[in-house]
């Protein structure tokens, strides 16, 4: 199985999700098979308790699973129907570590952040990324892992140190990062400082992005001028600087994505092999 890791900074709400879902479209689009977990570094077991002021609309899953609407853009771009597990919290994580602690499963050892909470996440995400997710009931080829919050919340410090030693237990041709960031538009400046310091955080916890998406609260493209500098100064080539800016439907965001050959990338960085690619995505 590929994987590939969502991960956001600067701000909430920039619209990993929408890109975790196009991304997975459009691999589905080549003839893989595409699966989804949404990481949510909260305490709650669910979304179930939460008030819809607190949380936003709850979305539930065919099990009955109370969790993130972003399950339900996964379900919908990705033709998929997904269980309750594909929804990993803090609260599960723990309840579940807490669990093995009392049966002592852990044979008298003190158990810790590093390695138990740690490898409790990565054996979640490995067991549930196998699990079919449609009719034919074959293994998924690729599994999207969405990382709520923003990189540096101490929250998800654990869901990125776990996703850090990941990238070693599945091996490098099988992880990718993608990082969401945002490009504050200042009456037409495109600002890249935000992004800058973002980069570097995520580089300094150990993750390396493969591909920056620049994320632009407006409907102004990303120019090239402003990749060219993100390129430079994130130590990332051109081809892996994509720019998402508001469109009128989060639908037409897959093509914005492919037009900047999001998928030739992504075959070549994944050793993908001989997908079938349309003409619009190269
Ligand atoms: P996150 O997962 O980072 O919290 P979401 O993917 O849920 O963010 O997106 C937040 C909101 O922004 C959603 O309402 C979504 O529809 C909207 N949105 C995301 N990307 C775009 C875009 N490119 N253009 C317009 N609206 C967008």
């Amino acid at each position: 199985t590929k994987y590939i890791l969502v991960s956001g900074g600067v701000i909430s709400g920039i619209g990993k999700g929408v890109i975790a879902s196009s991304t997975g479209l459009l691999l589905k689009m080549t003839g893989l098979k595409v699966t989804a977990i949404k990481i949510d570094p909260y305490m709650n077991i669910d979304a179930g308790t939460m008030k819809p002021t607190e949380h936003g609309e709850v979305y539930v899953l065919n099990d009955g699973g109370e969790v993130d609407l972003d399950l339900g853009n996964y379900e919908r771009y990705l033709d998929v129907t997904l269980s309750r597990e594909n929804n990993i919290t803090t609260g599960k994580i723990y309840s579940e570590v807490i669990q093995r602690e009392r049966r002592g499963d852990y044979l008298g050892k003190t158990v810790q952040i590093i390695p138990h909470v740690t490898n409790a996440i990565q054996d979640w995400i490995e067991r549930v990324s196998h699990v079919p997710v449609d009719d034919t009931d074959e293994t998924p080829d690729v599994c999207i892992v969405e990382l709520g919050g923003t990189v540096g919340d101490i929250e998800s410090a654990p869901f990125i140190e776990a996703m850090r030693q990941f990238q070693f237990r599945v091996g490098h041709e099988n992880f990718a990062l993608i990082h969401v960031s945002l490009v504050p538009d200042m009456h037409g400046e495109q600002k890249t400082k935000p992004t800058q310091a973002t980069v570097r955080d995520v580089r300094g916890l150990g993750l390396m992005p493969d591909l920056v998406a620049c994320r632009l609260m407006s409907s102004r493209p990303l120019e090239d001028a402003t990749k060219a500098k993100i390129s430079m100064f994130c130590h990332v080539g051109k081809d892996q600087v994509l720019g998402v800016h508001d469109v009128s439907s989060v639908y037409h965001v897959p093509m914005l994505l492919a037009e900047q050959g999001l998928v030739p990338y992504l075959q070549k960085r994944l050793d993908l092999g001989s997908i079938n690619i349309p003409k619009a995505m190269v």
